[in-house]
């Protein structure tokens, strides 16, 4: 029969997987020796179990007995005694860290006899009632789904406070609050299973793609008392800053209190190096047991403990969640104190969050308004309308920046939290929910602002008195805590020296090449500053569109005739010459792909739609299409009008060789031919290319390839390659023909639906569909390659820079990856990853998502 339960002490094969975070935590620091209360944890397993089964699994009720038995033995008390009672706490605890999404209930052993043998073996009967008010209320909202006023929680007499608690629980379930403590504690538990499935616990997981069907562990914990006097505290700690990663131990704690007060924000916490004061030699205890767990996980701890009469017990030790730029601190600096190597500090870096980094700041020339000042608790700043509540966040959010304002934000707040370009709320500190989710989304975030008042009725705010409206614009700075009314100027973000380093790291391992997609001079140089080593796919298109060229390419796309639109194409010329020089200046010695027109024309011509000329409406008329991406457009459109496609070539021929000339250094030209199905299209493109070169631009070395963005031309590769230098795969266009789904209309629509139901874990169009896209991706590069082994691919639609992509293109063999500018740090990372994941060479462990 399976086993479900485990004690701290007992070894187990199954790791995380099987007891959680939380429990093999606890189960590694109790064998390790540091002081962990006493304690079991029901497995994963009994969960899954059960919510298959929908009941509790056979024999799991004698294996808890069998524990709490033993339990008591340690403890030498006893469960449900009148006189000295033995308590436990109920905590979830999943294999991959869900923080607040799941129920915790504390006290489970209380009843009406026992709080009085509580109160009598403490002597102190204020504590005794205040452990079974929160027991009462905590079992209540999560057994029970009773909810209690506020009001009713803060009484000052506990006594009557657990009374008046006692009261609404009989009203709202309509029984008394259960005086037998194995129900309690069995209810408890399956309370604590089915808070997996919770809507916010769902939330989380597809936010963070933990599958649906791991199931939590229950740990089961002789409390410790960190109420019961001046002499007992609770507290969390970080090992090092979880904001920047600098060293030194970074925590909070609250003297004379409980569990979930210092998550949940209800007291205002005092910074750790106070403990030192308060409780001595618990507080130098506490600082050599986290130096030895960062020691033994050779990673930044996040810990919680409780000091019970001066004596410290560790309740928590897990992988820190952290901020992009202290996994990157800490990965440096646990380097060079030989902690981990190069490799590993790699593939510590979770090259998703690796964006918070690149977030915006508020332009520190910029005169600004600061109406209010709270703690800096997640980097970066962010401009947006006010909104007070979650669903408003959620709705608003869609159509506009909003930055969600609270008093705090509980874990019911998650999905307007992620709605939210920023977060503000007027209390709580820096290890507050709203603090911990948001560094965690890499949201921009100020908590404990003190001059904030939130008004939900009238639907207000008042920033250090000024009154300010929902829907009213603000901005927030995550990194120093600034509040401002209005919105403030931002500007772009750098890398820093550490940031550097490790990317110089990936640089060293990584196969991959990583270029970007880049239209104009000032993209493609901040590509070079983000380390992008070429340009994988300049867009001409958007020149076309740029300032007082529209009316001429209007013009053009409107001519009756060949001669017409070569008249046209004569004046756009220039322009476009001028386009190609700038970004070859930037990129000279690197490779430069331009691609050539793409979009249907009748794009071009919507600012004419009302237009009165009737000749204008006939030629939009006859332009219109009803499948528009399925129709005229790519190199149809060169093929049918060729002398478009050769003003382009001609275009970046003239630019080559001016460039060339000027500076003595061209960039490596590709031509790219978007849309191609079938050899013959590239084959008479390649022609019209080279006879266009050769008249410009005889002496620069270029190569004519094509994209790979039909289903038909990967499975026809060997033909296409015969007449191309390069394959680009444009994944955008190969998801949407592969999968049928148009790009344009699938998200917000069924998709949706989708991901919410399950239909599908991913977007197609954010992850790469490795199995259907991913499998023609294959076929093209094989088929490619068996007629042209030097065949050059790479890959240029919005995959490029996903990390897990860029990963199953290195797999494939590609030779490079190009995204927008911003990612190619992540996508270096993300292809040193790749490297190392494929070598087995670094644990891969990307801590801070
Ligand atoms: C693609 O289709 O993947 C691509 C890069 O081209 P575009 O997005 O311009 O269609
Ligand atoms: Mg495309």
């Amino acid at each position: 029969m399976t086993r479900y339960v485990y004690a701290f002490d007992e070894p187990s094969d199954g790791g995380r997987e099987l007891l959680g975070g939380k429990g093999i935590g606890l189960a590694e620091m109790t064998q390790l020796g540091v002081p962990v209360p006493a304690g079991f944890t029901i497995t994963t397993d009994a969960c899954r179990a059960y919510l298959r089964e929908g009941g509790v699994p056979e024999g799991l009720d004698a294996e808890i007995e069998e524990h709490i038995a033993r339990l008591e033995e340690a403890a030498g008390k006893r469960f449900g005694d009148d006189t000295d009672p033995l308590l436990v706490s109920v905590r979830s605890g999943a294999a991959i860290s869900m923080p607040g999404m799941m129920d915790t209930i504390l006290n489970v052993g209380l009843n009406d006899v026992a709080v009085a043998g509580l109160a009598r073996s403490t002597g102190n009967p204020a504590f005794a009632w205040d452990c079974y008010r929160r027991l009462i209320q905590m079992y209540g909202e999560t057994v029970d789904d009773v909810s209690y006023d506020r009001t009713h929680l803060d009484v000052g007499d506990p006594e009557r406070a657990a009374e008046t608690l006692k009261a609404i629980y009989a009203r709202e379930t309509g029984a008394e609050f259960p005086q037998d403590v194995r129900e309690q504690l069995r209810r408890a538990v399956v309370a604590v299973f089915e808070s997996w499935n919770t809507p916010r616990a769902q939330v989380y997981r597809r936010t963070y793609d933990i599958p649906d069907d791991l199931g939590t562990a229950v740990n089961v914990v002789q409390m410790v008392f960190g109420n019961n006097g001046e002499r007992s505290a609770t507290g969390v700690s970080f090992t090092r800053n979880p904001a920047t990663g600098e060293q030194g131990v970074y925590g909070e704690f609250l003297v004379n209190a409980q569990g979930e007060d210092v998550v949940a924000g209800i007291r205002t916490p005092q910074p750790l190096e106070e403990m030192q004061r308060v409780l001595p030699d618990a507080y130098e205890q506490l600082l050599d047991t986290m130096a030895r767990l960062e020691q033994h996980y050779r990673d930044m701890q996040d810990v919680e403990f409780t000091v019970e009469d001066g004596r410290l017990y560790m309740l928590q030790t897990r992988s820190a969640k952290r901020t992009a730029a202290a996994a990157i601190k800490a990965a440096v600096d646990m380097t060079s104190e030989a902690l981990i190597s190069r490799e590993e500090a790699i593939a510590r870096i979770d090259p998703a969050q690796l964006d918070q980094l690149l977030h915006k700041r508020i332009d520190p020339s910029a005169a600004v308004d600061v109406a209010a000042t709270g703690l800096n608790a997640s980097p970066g700043a962010a401009v947006g309308a006010i909104v007070l509540d979650s669903p408003t966040a959620e709705e608003r959010g869609k159509g506009e920046p909003v930055i969600l304002v609270r008093w705090e934000t509980s874990p019911d707040d998650f999905p307007g939290m992620k709605a939210s370009v920023g977060i503000l709320t007027a209390h709580g500190g820096l290890t507050s929910h709203a603090a911990v989710v948001a560094r965690q989304i890499g949201t921009p975030c100020v908590t404990g602002c003190q001059g904030l008042e939130v008004d939900l009725e009238q639907r207000t705010v008042s920033l250090a008195g000024r009154t300010l409206r929902e829907g009213d614009t603000i901005t927030i700075d995550g990194a120093d805590g600034r509040v401002i009314v209005g919105a403030a100027p931002l500007i772009e973000p750098e890398i820093n020296e550490d940031f550097r380093t490790i990317l110089d790291w990936a640089d060293d391992v990584r196969r991959l090449s990583v270029r970007a997609n880049a239209d104009n001079p000032s993209e493609a140089e901040q590509a070079r500053e983000f380390g992008a080593q070429g340009i994988g796919l300049c867009r001409t298109e958007h020149m076309f569109r740029e300032g007082d060229r529209l009316a001429v390419v209007q013009e053009m796309i409107l001519a009756a005739d060949e001669d017409g639109r070569r008249a046209a194409l004569d004046r756009l010329l220039p322009m476009q010459q001028g386009d190609f020089e700038g970004i070859f200046e930037v990129m000279a010695g690197l490779p430069v792909t331009v691609r050539l027109l793409d979009p249907p024309l009748h794009e071009f011509l919507r600012s004419l739609e009302d237009s009165p000329d009737p000749r204008i409406q006939s030629r939009i008329k006859a332009l219109h299409e009803e499948n528009p991406m399925l129709g005229t457009r790519g190199c149809r459109l060169g093929i049918q009008w060729p002398e478009i496609y050769e003003m382009l070539v001609r275009a970046i021929g003239r630019a080559a060789r001016a460039v060339q000339e000027r500076t003595g250094d061209a960039p490596l030209v590709e031509i790219m031919h978007p849309l191609v199905g079938f050899k013959e299209e590239l084959r008479r493109l390649r022609d019209l290319t080279e006879r266009v070169m050769d008249e410009e631009a005889p002496e620069i070395e270029y190569h004519c390839g094509t994209m790979i963005e039909l289903p038909r031309a990967a499975l026809r590769a060997d033909e296409i390659a015969e007449v191309a230098d390069f394959f680009s795969f444009g994944t955008n266009d190969l998801t949407q023909t592969t999968l049928g789904m148009s790009r344009d209309d699938a998200e917000g629509k069924f998709l949706t639906y989708y991901l919410e139901d399950g239909v599908l874990d991913q977007n197609p169009f954010e992850t790469l569909d490795v199995d259907g896209v991913g499998d023609l991706m294959r076929i093209g590069v094989e088929r490619g390659r068996s007629v042209k082994p030097e065949l050059k691919t790479g890959i240029c639609g919005e995959h490029g820079g996903e990390p897990r992509s860029v990963e199953f293109c290195h797999r494939l063999g590609l030779d490079y990856v190009s995204c927008s500018p911003y990612r190619v740090p992540l996508a270096r990372l993300a292809a040193a990853q790749a490297v190392l994941k494929e070598s087995h060479r670094a644990e891969y462990v990307a801590a801070g998502g």
